[in-house]
């Protein structure tokens, strides 16, 4: 199906949202996915012209909402280029790390980019008021590069969520939060029973295949592990 491109703004260092119509019927589950393909590439691309990525809005929210970093790529460099108002192809939304309704506790796990879905299942879980509980812990090099931080440190004042930054490379001294690279320690700090959670993980393949099994070594059984890996990042 066909739909708009909107909105284009840089929400933090190298990171852009783009938001786009959301299609006449279209329904998706926080956590879900879809491919944009654009009309034509202005940058060569050996990958072309298409891509997948999560929505960053939540369901309820009005618009298609996409957040991705900037890397050089020939698809990316094009995105940026584009005129507001041009058609873009897509399809889905489709699959994704969507919530499993059995859980009443959540710890979200974020590397960069890979905050995306927990945009969405964040003010999902706000919007529906269903008591769940969940803790976000959120991975970036630097303040100046962690998307929707702001947004984050609002809802940290509702009591079903617990926000826990961490910037390993933060230059500013005036920065008193986590420093610490997200992993058993970091999350032992936070939270004192892992049997209770259901786990959920998305960033670069690296730390998703990293943070998957020191959660196993620990104690957590697959079952309660879910993820998504980001192709295509370090
Ligand atoms: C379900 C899903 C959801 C996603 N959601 C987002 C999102 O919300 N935001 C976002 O920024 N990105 C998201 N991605 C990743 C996105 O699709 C792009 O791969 C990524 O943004 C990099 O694109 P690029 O054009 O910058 O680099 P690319 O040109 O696509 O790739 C850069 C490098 O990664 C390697 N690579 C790419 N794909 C693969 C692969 N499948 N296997 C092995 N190596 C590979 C390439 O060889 C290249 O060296 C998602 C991916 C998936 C699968």
């Amino acid at each position: 199906m066909k739909t708009l491109l909107l909105n284009k703004k840089e929400i933090c260092r190298g990171t852009w949202e783009f938001t786009l119509a959301k299609p006449a019927d279209a329904v998706h589950q926080a956590g879900q996915h879809i491919t944009v393909k654009l009309p034509r590439l202005l940058h060569e691309d050996p990958k072309g012209p298409q891509r997948t990525f999560t929505l960053a809005s939540a369901p309820h929210e009005a618009d298609w909402l996409l957040a991705t970093r900037m890397t050089g790529s020939g698809f990316k460099k094009t995105l940026l280029d584009l005129s507001l108002n041009t058609e873009v192809e897509v399809s889905g939304p489709m699959g994704g790390l969507v919530r499993d309704e059995r859980s009443a506790a959540l710890v979200f796990l974020a590397g960069g980019i890979g905050i995306t879905p927990f945009r969405s299942m964040v003010l999902d879980l706000h919007h529906k008021v269903l008591g769940v509980k969940v803790h976000l812990f959120y991975a970036n090099r630097s303040l100046d590069s962690a998307a929707y931080h702001n947004l984050f440190t609002g809802l940290a004042e509702q009591p079903f969520f617990t926000y826990i930054p961490t910037l390993n490379d933060e230059p500013d001294a005036a920065w008193h939060g986590e420093r610490r690279i997200l992993g058993m320690e970091l999350i032992h700090a936070h939270l004192t029973e892992l049997d209770a959670h259901a786990f959920y993980l998305c960033g670069p393949p690296g730390l998703v295949t990293d943070l998957t099994s020191r959660l196993q070594t620990a104690g957590v059984n697959k079952e309660r592990i879910f993820s998504e890996s980001f192709w295509g990042y370090p």
